[in-house]
């Protein structure tokens, strides 16, 4: 891209090299703004979760939600995840960022568990710079003190990539959690680069299928077998083997089929947030349970 806008300055004379010397900075520029006001938001009031449902496939009732971060910017609207928490790695914001998420979200599960009678786990996504935090442990014990959300209904989501850059230091890291009560998930498990005999050294509950497999099962037959592999060795092992983003029928069939314990994904629900899946649990309760 640079390179392009090199050689059409160059057939083009000055004023366009200064027009694409712009164009090529627009993108830092923008991600700069947005650091600035990602360093206000917090203050401001503009993040809020939402909260998607797992639904356990032995029952089909729902036995779990996974907390999702939301930015409703002043100006610009609703900003995606996949945009921002990168950018909060970056500048360090995601400490104080990921804190305000683990309490939200050990608050908003504990007032669902009440209002609604049904003990739900839910789940919090961690980056890697959270996981690095040396007072990580201390704040989730202070959360949940402070929450009153029981321990084993809080899990913790961790990327193969965060396991492997310390091996030892996250085994320490993980069972100084376990001990805790809390639970474990590998998230979006299939794109690192990670065995699964190599997860058996951790103490980890469940593993997350990543969705860029489970949407072609239907399709394509590598993808199908990876996911197949992924379910029979997960069990193997003792964990539990959730599929994320799920968004068919023929999906889910493929799923029961093989054996995996939970599903997540469009097919079932989006994610809502605390006030909307209160309402639904209370005045739906067959939203509870998915027949299949
Ligand atoms: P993830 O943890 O793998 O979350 C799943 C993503 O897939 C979510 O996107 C969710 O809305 C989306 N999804 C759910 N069901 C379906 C489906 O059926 N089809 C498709 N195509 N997508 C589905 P979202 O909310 O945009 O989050 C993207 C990523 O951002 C998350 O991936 C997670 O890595 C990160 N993230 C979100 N919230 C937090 C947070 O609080 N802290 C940290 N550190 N990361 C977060
Ligand atoms: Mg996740
Ligand atoms: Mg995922
Ligand atoms: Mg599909």
């Amino acid at each position: 891209n640079a390179d392009t806008a090199m050689y059409m300055a160059k057939e083009n004379g000055r004023n366009t090299f200064f027009f694409y010397a712009a164009e090529m900075n627009s993108q830092s520029l923008e991600q700069l703004l947005l650091a600035n006001d990602l360093r206000k938001a917090l203050k401001q009031n503009e993040f809020y979760l939402k909260f998607q449902p797992q639904i356990d496939l032995r029952n089909g009732g729902m036995v779990g939600i996974e907390a999702m971060l939301r930015w409703n910017h002043s100006d610009l609207g609703e900003i995606q995840p996949n945009r921002f928490i990168p950018l909060a790695e970056e500048t360090g914001l995601i400490l104080s960022i990921g804190r305000w998420v683990l309490h939200q979200a050990c608050k908003q599960a504990y007032f669902i568990q009440q209002k609604c009678g049904k003990k739900l786990r839910v789940a919090v996504n961690l980056s890697a710079k959270q996981f690095q935090d040396p007072k990580l442990v201390s704040a989730i014990r202070q959360t949940l003190q402070e929450t009153g959300l029981p321990a084993e209904s809080l899990e913790l989501e961790i990327t193969e990539s965060i396991l492997m850059e310390n091996v030892e230091k996250a085994q320490h890291l993980l069972n100084k959690l376990k001990q805790m009560g809390v639970r474990l998930a590998i998230d979006d498990f299939g794109t690192g680069y990670s065995s699964l005999s190599y997860l058996r050294e951790f103490p980890i509950d469940r593993i997350k299928v990543d969705k860029s497999f489970i949407q072609k099962v239907d399709t394509h037959p590598d993808d199908a077998a990876i996911a197949k592999a992924i379910i029979v060795m997960g069990h193997i092992i003792g964990m539990k083997v959730v599929a994320e983003g799920v968004e068919q029928k023929e999906e889910l069939k493929f799923l029961q089929q093989n054996d995996c314990d939970e599903v997540q994904g469009f097919y079932f629900s989006p994610p809502l947030t605390a006030e909307e899946l209160s309402q639904r649990i209370l005045n739906q309760p067959e939203f509870c349970f998915f027949q299949p």
